[in-house]
């Protein structure tokens, strides 16, 4: 999607200022030369970000994701982004946004090579149409992701929990599952769990209860799940965060899908094997999942 609007931001502002840090952000052209060759997130995808989804002009859930963009930071070994500033900023690039949905990104970049400060940009563009997701379904293809469910507890420096710009990986997994028939992948263990999509929680049914796995399984911790389980716990349903064995899923009433952007995309077939998709349920969960959130 073209961009519709970008600011670049100074990711070292100082803390101690007045009341506005709208002087540590600068509107630029989105489509002009603004980065240096030499910008290690084009080099390596050093670096870490955020997709916000935008109804309407408003940002949903700016706080959760600002945590998230923090701590990612911090796992990456970057300056954690100055929350108020960042506010600000997306407050400046969702103004912008017309009516309908958008989608509003943040980078936090190493920097250029050899450089002194890291890089920091927002950007806006229209959401793509994601109305058959949400509606008809997404049907899956399981994927190994090589390792077991203890490898992010022993092996940190894999930034598994992190969400950095190294997503050649999750980009390949969308490509292979299209390859084999389906339109997305869900990532399990070698030894058979259950993780995430390439770009989205998983979150089963079954009766009236609701799992996810565990974040610390080395997946992000989705803001849409959260929210949505927060939504669901309201209406009196059971949330619970669960190891979730590859049987689970394939057992599972009904599954999802869960992003900030595509919203809640049932899962209609696991494998080959068709899943019934609860049409009414979902309209419900996007329904909510497009009400303004904080
Ligand atoms: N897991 C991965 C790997 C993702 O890339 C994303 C979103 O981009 C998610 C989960 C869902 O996170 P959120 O609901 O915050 O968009």
């Amino acid at each position: 999607m073209a961009l519709l609007f970008a600011l670049v931001l100074d990711p070292l502002a100082s803390e101690n200022r007045g009341q506005s840090f709208s002087d540590t952000f600068t509107v630029v052209d989105p489509d002009g030369p603004v980065l240096p060759l030499g910008e290690l997130s084009a080099q390596r995808g050093d670096g870490v970000f955020e997709s916000i989804g935008v109804v309407d002009g408003h940002a949903q859930e700016v706080g959760p994701h600002l945590d998230r963009l923090a701590r990612s930071a911090q796992l990456a070994d970057l300056p954690v982004p100055h929350a108020q500033q960042w506010r600000e900023a997306i407050a400046r690039v969702a103004a912008e946004a017309g009516a309908g949905e958008s989608v509003i990104k943040l980078i936090l970049s190493r920097g250029v090579e050899h450089g002194s400060s890291p890089t920091a940009w927002i950007t806006l563009a229209a959401a793509p149409d994601n109305a058959r997701a949400r509606t008809e379904g997404v049907r899956v293809v399981t994927l190994d992701r090589g390792y077991q469910l203890d490898v992010p507890g022993r092996a940190p420096w894999l930034l598994l929990g992190a969400k950095t710009l190294s997503y050649a990986v999750n980009m390949a997994a969308v490509r292979e599952a299209k390859r084999r028939g389906a339109d997305d992948a869900v990532f399990v263990t070698s030894d058979g769990y259950v993780l995430e999509a390439p770009t989205a929680s998983v979150i089963l049914r079954s009766g009236d209860k609701f799992v996810t796995p565990e974040p610390h399984a080395g997946i992000l911790h989705g803001t849409t799940q959260r929210s949505l389980f927060t939504h669901l716990g309201g209406r009196g349903f059971e949330t619970a965060y669960e190891e979730v064995l590859l049987s689970d899923l394939r057992n599972a009433d009904a599954a999802w899908l869960l992003s900030s952007v595509r919203l809640a995309a049932p899962i209609s077939a696991v494998d080959g094997v068709e899943k019934p998709v609860d049409r009414v349920f979902t309209d419900e969960l996007n329904a909510y999942l497009l009400s303004p959130r904080d």
